[in-house]
């Protein structure tokens, strides 16, 4: 039973949906204190979360009696995601960057839910970039976090923090976990009745090898890629045409359908005039010298295939722009502009 007593501290937890960072806010509530998770919302994780997901982490928690918050930070992480300072990992992924901007949003956020610090899941050794001892120092300092920053499940191998020393939070009932390994996490979800948790925000499309290198292409041709179009850069098939527009073509009705649902002024929508087939979605087009290219493109995945296809072209509120009647795309051609 989850003691809480009548004016017990408060405390922010960055949850990833995962198992630790569940493990930390029992740790926290075993000692009384209120823990709030604050699940973030970016264009490379959260967002893609799956409905049955969302639900299944906000069921956890609700079993657990652990508040939940969304807070969606995908502009100030995109800007970070450019450029951040600490670097990338093995492939897109600011990890250092990454944890600093979470912690530094919940910093700012103590004051609106009346907490007094913010505690993470992480693990000392757990992660090659962001969680070695040094790193994990760098995330305190750089958040503006200095002694506000609690790691429950890896706290005795940590300076003690000043919730610690001031004996809100009791040093003794932390942990002392290190390193990959599972077994005492697994261990202490059996202690607690933890029987279900999602998969850790492995959901993280930066540290995808196909996304991230389709993300770096798109940061350097596009330094302005804004959300909505790197949500759309993560459906479909992409091509980078030789007057470096962009072309998105669905690959089945349901990415066809959240193609349509992206399109805005200036894009053109491609489809086949004989019926139902792929979609496409047609961006930063400052001619029509493409319009042939992309339309044998859009051709050359038409579930029917025939010789010659007539492509519909319109754009946001119009009828059609115009319709072209092409042969679908070599695999060659294909191949040297998709990315
Ligand atoms: S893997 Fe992704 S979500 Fe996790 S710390 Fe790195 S950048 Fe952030």
């Amino acid at each position: 039973m989850n003691i809480q007593l009548p004016n017990s501290p408060t405390c922010l937890v960055l949850y990833s949906g995962g198992l630790d960072s569940i493990l930390a806010c029992k740790i926290l509530q075993e000692q009384g204190i209120h823990v709030i998770a604050l699940y973030f919302i970016t264009p490379f994780f959260g967002y893609k979360l799956k409905e049955q997901e969302k639900i299944l982490m906000k069921k956890v928690l609700a079993d657990q009696g652990i508040q939940f918050e969304k807070i969606d930070i995908s502009d100030a992480y995109l800007k970070m995601v450019k450029n951040p300072e600490h670097g990338y990992g093995k492939y897109m992924n600011p990890c250092i960057d990454c944890k600093i901007l979470m912690v530094r949003k919940a910093m700012k956020r103590l004051g609106e839910f009346n907490a007094s610090f913010v505690a993470t899941g992480e693990v000392l050794g757990q992660r090659p970039m962001s969680q070695r001892k040094d790193a994990l120092r760098i995330i305190e300092r750089d958040s503006c976090a200095d002694g506000l920053l609690l790691r429950p499940l890896s706290a005795l191998h940590l300076p003690p923090t000043d919730m610690e020393n001031k004996g809100l939070v009791d040093r003794s009932k932390l942990l002392g976990l290190t390193g990959r390994g599972r077994k005492d996490q697994i261990a202490l979800a059996g202690k607690y009745g933890i029987k279900e948790y999602p998969a850790p925000a492995g959901g993280c499309v930066l540290a995808d090898p196909i996304l991230s290198r389709r993300f770096k292409r798109m940061f350097e041709l596009w330094p302005e890629l804004d959300v909505n179009e790197c949500l759309l850069s993560q459906m479909g098939k992409h091509f980078i045409l030789s007057d470096k527009s962009w072309l998105v073509i669905g690959r089945d009705e349901t990415e066809n359908a959240k193609i349509v649902s992206m399109i805005r002024e200036g894009d053109i929508k491609l489809g086949l005039t004989a019926g139902p087939g792929p979609i496409g979605l047609w961006r930063k087009i400052y001619s029509d010298v493409n319009a042939d290219l992309a339309a044998s493109i859009l051709c050359r995945y038409a579930r029917v295939k025939r010789r010659l296809e007539e492509v519909r072209l319109s754009g946001p509120g119009t009828e059609n722009i115009k319709t072209i009647r092409t042969v679908p795309a070599s695999d060659e051609t294909v191949n040297r502009y998709r990315i």
